[in-house]
């Protein structure tokens, strides 16, 4: 049976990259009837925060992943399991696979005369009962990490030094840990970030040293941002929660995160869930850098919005708008909003004229849109908007007559004057359908205001 885990480290905020491993194993568990483990890597207490683990659980369960769906296991935490850590450890030692050191850096400078060699073996046969440990790895031949994504990659073991398994003081270090507990968690697939390629060359002489056959391996592309640098939290913008705040719809980033390192194999890129999970296949997973593409990712966003009921977008919406402001009012224009907003918290931008006493001001876009004319329309649509009747191809016909009293102005023109007196803003919602909702007498007041 498959069973994959998803092993994050809780020293930071979630980051999009991790959505995207926990995902592609989500799938692979999901489309196998296997299991996903949940395994929160927190044994480095200095960076280490209960926030971030928290952060984590609340981001994996705003994409689906959560324990409500039976494949869902765990969350187990790493340094709940310290004492197999340092089991594993004194039985390498008792087999003679790994032992103890007490070289220093300066010692092992001074012996290789170099800052940057390996380990040179020193305390191999010295037969040392404390101190540091390390693996004894092969001197010659090669370790292949067979990667279902890369293939098979050879480490030459002569490359290899005699790595740490446990600190002076005992503590077992990381590239152990995380391999007794794939063994002990009974993981059959591999599947994170490429970062591991070298643990994964590590961990294959590990498992079969702790008695364990090495599971599957996969590897899985960089992403990278615009620049093709490998994405950053100091750099770009990699939170998983800041898009859920900013009003990315979950099956949006789910679709598009999906698509970091694979194809659905057709035409189509918008798929929901259920129809890529039993697509999916680790060998299609491309190893070439992924390319996160803010701007694809809102255009999913958009698209995902505009499938959205209208109830539901409407509910969608409003945590961004302000909770004093009539429901009801925004019921009328919520329709025209859903195909204009990319990310729901712009809705905000393109409703607030409705509700505010009067429009924003902002003299970037008033002098953009009060070029010479703009009086003389205002004027003439003021006066229109007195006796017109009320619905939007009336109030675009008294706009085009406005227009051509004052010797053939086109819509072009005379909208945008009367578009930022009404809404202060140089584009929004359709013109007239908004100065509808509006009201006669709001519109009038903002037409009388803008002409002060
Ligand atoms: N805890 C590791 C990380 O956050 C994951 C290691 C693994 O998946 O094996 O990068």
């Amino acid at each position: 049976d498959v069973r994959v885990r998803f092993a994050p480290s809780p020293t930071g905020m979630f980051h999009v990259g991790g959505a995207r491993t926990a995902l592609f194993n989500w799938a692979l568990a999901e489309q196998s009837g296997g299991r996903f483990v949940l395994r929160i890597e927190d044994t480095d207490a200095t960076r280490n925060r209960p926030e971030w683990t928290e952060g984590i659980i609340s981001a994996l369960d705003w994409i689906g992943i959560n324990g409500t769906n039976p494949v869902f296991e765990g969350p187990y935490f790493q340094s709940a399991f310290e004492p197999q850590h340092r089991e594993a450890v004194a039985k390498l030692l008792a087999d003679g696979k790994a032992y103890y050191c007490d070289c220093t850096r300066d010692d092992l400078v001074a012996r290789t005369g170099s800052e940057h060699k390996g380990y040179d073996g020193f305390c191999r046969a010295r037969g040392l009962t404390s101190g540091a440990v390390r693996f004894r790895t092969p001197d010659e031949g090669v370790t292949v990490v067979d990667d279902v994504i890369r293939g098979r990659v050879e480490f030459p073991n002569s490359a290899q030094e005699d790595f740490v398994i446990a600190r002076t003081d005992g503590s077992p270090l990381y590239v152990i840990a995380n391999a007794v507990d794939d063994i002990t968690q009974n993981i059959t697939h591999v599947v994170r970030g490429e970062e591991h390629l070298g643990n994964a060359a590590k961990q294959m002489l590990l498992w079969p040293a702790l008695g364990a056959r090495p599971p599957v391996w996969a590897h899985l592309p960089v992403i990278v941002n615009e620049q093709r640098k490998k994405l950053s939290k100091r750099r770009d913008k990699v939170a998983l929660e800041s898009y859920r705040d900013e009003g990315y719809l979950a099956e949006a980033m789910v679709n598009y995160l999906m698509l970091l390192g694979w194809g659905t194999g057709e035409d189509r890129e918008i798929m929901p869930w259920s129809d890529m999970v039993p697509r999916f296949r680790l060998e299609d997973v491309n190893s070439a850098s992924a390319f996160f593409d803010e701007k694809k990712l809102r255009a999913f966003n958009g698209e995902y919005i505009r499938a959205l009921p209208l109830e539901t977008f409407e509910e969608r919406c409003l945590p961004y708008l302000d909770p004093a402001w009539d429901a009801e009012l925004f019921s009328k224009v919520a329709v025209l909003a859903q195909t204009r907003v990319a990310v729901l918290s712009e809705i905000m931008q393109n409703v607030d004229f409705l509700f505010v006493d009067e429009p924003v001001f902002d003299q970037a876009s008033w002098d953009k849109a009060m070029k010479a004319n703009a009086p003389e329309v205002l004027e003439g649509y003021l006066e229109r908007l007195e006796t017109v009747s009320w619905d939007p191809e009336s109030l675009k016909e008294a706009l085009e007559d406005v227009g051509a009293a004052l010797g053939g102005l086109k819509l072009s023109k005379t909208q945008a004057p009367v578009r930022v007196a009404v809404t202060g803003r140089t584009v929004g919602l359709p013109l007239f359908e908004s100065i509808e909702v509006l009201g006669r007498e709001r519109s009038r007041e903002r037409l009388r205001s803008a002409l002060e």
